[in-house]
């Protein structure tokens, strides 16, 4: 059925409902709905595709956040400084939401023959967060010192895919590296499934990856296929979207806002404490009373660790107000970084990867080309 002949069909049925009094009972509206959609089969949701209504007039908010970039990967290990254990948990670039139940796992491992009792942990965004909690898990007793609270970390601007994507570059990570990735994906994978709902803002989404050349496949469903389900390349006919190449998953969204609050009322509840504290140096982290420390400063232990290697990868999103009908997500098909998002509270437009850029300022040509670039998917949804 091609464009026009699903209007025609539309026209006909609101038609015919009209002629008989129908139009406005509920299951005539799915009924004209499933008339119209039927040639694009859905694995996840039961409703059509709707198309999101993109307007300039119509942004609420514009933000920035720097990823936390390392080529090699992310740094899960632990140093000595004479009676002090420091065990670092950062740079997990644009895939850190994902990662970070994994990661953390890997960071409480690091205690292994230490004795269990107090630990300090440095940040409060996602990492900070998990790591706590997995800690007190295994019995201790945690601070976190941040100099932000978790609202104001990068991980609250997150997007919240569940994705490890650019997380480091292939080639220059080595293949121990590939293995600890592989291993924290899983774990954390797994991890966010068992909290799966409203209560934590995570939800099984249909993902579409669109693009006007074939679609190269990315590291994480070349190498984790299994945590990826109705993963296809779809054909012209089976979806609406105006690009020559769609591929297709479903996985999890988690809303950073949502998640980030539950793990702090959780790290709460279970007795731990927060104190502001912004760390200067080494020195500084070293004068803590506990012996036992977690690094969990993302992009902060550029300067407190003297990380050459980490930079920031600056990322601008523009939200829109929510939608309830819009229950997918997409990703590409612009002429830069492009997604779509649907969250409870908002629409998520994105994005940007500018690497080395350390300005948290959002840029008006970037919001422009944000909108254009989706305006340019949705006005021209075949639906
Ligand atoms: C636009 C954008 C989109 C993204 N989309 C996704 C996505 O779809 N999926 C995904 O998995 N990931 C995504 N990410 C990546 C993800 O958000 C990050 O990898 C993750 O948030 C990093 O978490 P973190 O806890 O290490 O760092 P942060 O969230 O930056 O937390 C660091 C904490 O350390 C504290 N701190 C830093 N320095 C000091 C200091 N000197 N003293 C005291 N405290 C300090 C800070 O105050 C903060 O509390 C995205 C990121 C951006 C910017």
């Amino acid at each position: 059925m091609n464009n026009s002949t699903i209007n025609t069909t539309r026209r006909q049925v609101i038609k015919t409902l009209g002629s008989v009094g129908a139009v406005s009972s509920l299951s005539a509206c799915s009924d004209i709905s499933s008339i119209l959609n039927k040639n694009y089969e859905r694995p996840h949701s039961r409703t059509p595709f709707y198309a999101p209504r993109i307007a300039r007039n119509k942004i609420v908010r514009v933000i920035v956040g720097l990823r936390p970039y390392r080529p090699s990967g992310f740094v899960v290990k632990r140093e000595e400084y004479d009676k002090k254990n420091i065990i670092h948990n950062y740079g997990h670039g644009g895939g850190g939401i994902s990662l970070s139940w994994g990661s953390s796992a890997l960071a409480v491992h690091q205690t292994a023959g230490l004795p269990i009792n107090r630990a300090a942990v440095i940040g409060s965004g996602i990492m900070g967060l998990t790591t706590a909690r997995l800690l007190q898990d295994a019995g201790w007793e945690v601070t976190i010192y941040t100099r932000d609270i978790s609202r104001h970390s990068v991980s609250n601007v997150g997007a919240g895919q569940w994705a490890p994507t650019s997380v480091f570059e292939e080639g220059v990570a080595s293949k121990a590296f590939e293995q600890q990735y592989k291993y924290a994906s899983r774990i954390s994978h797994h991890a966010y499934q068992n909290l799966s709902g409203a209560n934590y803002g995570i939800r099984f989404l249909e993902n579409y990856y669109l693009g006007n050349k074939e679609i190269k496949e990315s590291y994480y469903l070349r190498e984790l296929p299994e945590l990826f389900s109705s993963v296809a390349d779809l054909q012209p006919h089976e979806h609406p979207f105006p690009v020559d190449f769609v591929k297709r998953t479903v996985t999890m969204i988690i809303e950073p806002a949502t998640f980030l609050r539950r793990v702090r009322d959780d790290f709460l509840l279970t007795g731990g404490h927060f104190k502001i504290r912004n760390f200067t140096n080494l020195d500084d982290i070293l004068s803590l009373q506990e012996n036992t420390i977690f690094n969990c400063t993302g992009l902060g232990s550029k300067a407190l660790f003297k990380d050459d290697e980490l930079t920031p990868v600056k990322g601008q999103l523009v939200f829109i107000p929510p939608d309830p009908a819009i229950d997918y997500l997409t990703v590409g098909g612009g002429s830069d970084v492009t997604y779509m998002f649907p969250r409870a509270g908002e629409i998520l437009l994105g994005g940007s990867n500018q690497k080395d850029d350390w300005s948290r300022n959002p840029e008006a040509e970037v919001t422009e080309r944000i909108i254009e670039d989706n305006k340019n998917i949705f006005d021209n949804l075949r639906v």
